[in-house]
């Protein structure tokens, strides 16, 4: 009877191509060849780049934190949602931490030329669809500029961008201060990678507000984050909590779904920058 079983589900295995399918990794880097091409159809050339970063994170988190935390976010959505993630990405904008060890500053041509190439290379291979998941606050100027440089000249593809870090979750924060390395950011790794975080150092620095420049709200010089958080630290990582962490990862992880479900059926983007490429070709001819 048990023999019965078994080959049952051998025949049903070998048979069943959607039983086969739901075995196919959401990671690029560990599909096969011929499964990429699987499930380069199965997402619908929709594609995920995690991008993260390489800096410190107060005293007591890793230097990866904004890395492992995206991953984990946009992993956990692929998983969901299907969609080919892309393997690890950190050479975005981190200028304001290069005076703290473990700092990976690549230069601003580089950034913006590595993250073109990427793109272009991900639609070579069939993601018409690429869709970058920020995990890291300094990027957040980078990402929308390198998608209206989209514009710049014609693509085949559309790059969209989930901006937020993370999301806000349902629960109350403690903490009125939580920009870097804080109550939010301890809390998500307590969940991404539990075993990096070390509570018992997060007061050996400070992550107090030094408040040292006093200009207008809508005056912007880069030098405002290292006059505030020169420890780059924001907050106070030893109130965290796996329950706070659990929530916004939960809330984080859904924003990414959502993302992902609402550009599968997205027809339109792509069919505009088609029209938009062309008539940017002869600009006089426009009509309206
Ligand atoms: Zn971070």
């Amino acid at each position: 009877m048990r023999r019965v079983s078994v080959l049952a589900i051998f025949l049903c295995c070998w048979s069943c191509p959607l039983l086969a399918q739901q075995k196919l990794s959401v990671h690029w880097e560990e599909l096969t060849a011929p499964d990429f091409v699987q499930a380069i159809a199965r997402s619908g050339g929709t594609c995920l780049l995690p991008f993260g970063i390489i800096e410190k994170h107060g005293p007591h988190l890793p230097l990866g934190t904004d890395l492992l935390d995206v991953r984990y976010a946009a992993l956990h959505a692929a998983d969901q949602e299907y969609a080919v993630v892309f393997p690890e990405y950190y050479f975005g904008q981190i200028f304001e931490a290069r005076h703290q060890p473990g700092t990976v500053a690549y230069s601003s041509h580089l950034q913006l030329e590595l993250l073109q190439e990427t793109t272009d290379e991900m639609a070579r291979n069939g993601c018409k669809k690429v869709i970058i998941v920020n995990g890291h606050g300094g990027n957040q100027h980078l990402l929308p500029f390198f998608a209206q440089s989209q514009l710049e000249s014609p693509h085949d593809y559309v790059v969209y961008v989930v901006g937020q870090v993370g999301a806000p979750g349902s629960l109350p924060k403690k903490t009125s201060i939580d920009m870097h390395a804080g109550e939010s950011e301890t809390s998500t790794m307590l969940i991404s990678r539990p075993d990096l975080v070390h509570m018992d150092r997060a007061k050996d620095q400070s992550g107090a507000d030094q408040a040292r420049l006093h200009l207008p709200e809508n005056l912007y010089t880069a030098i405002w984050w290292y006059a505030r958080f020169p420890n780059h630290y924001s907050g106070d990582g030893s109130v965290a909590t796996h329950e706070f962490g659990q929530d916004k990862m939960e809330h984080w992880i859904q924003a990414i779904v959502d993302s992902i479900k609402a550009v599968k059926a997205d027809q339109t983007s792509l069919q505009l920058q088609n029209e938009f490429y062309e008539k940017a070709k002869h600009p006089l001819e426009t009509k309206q």
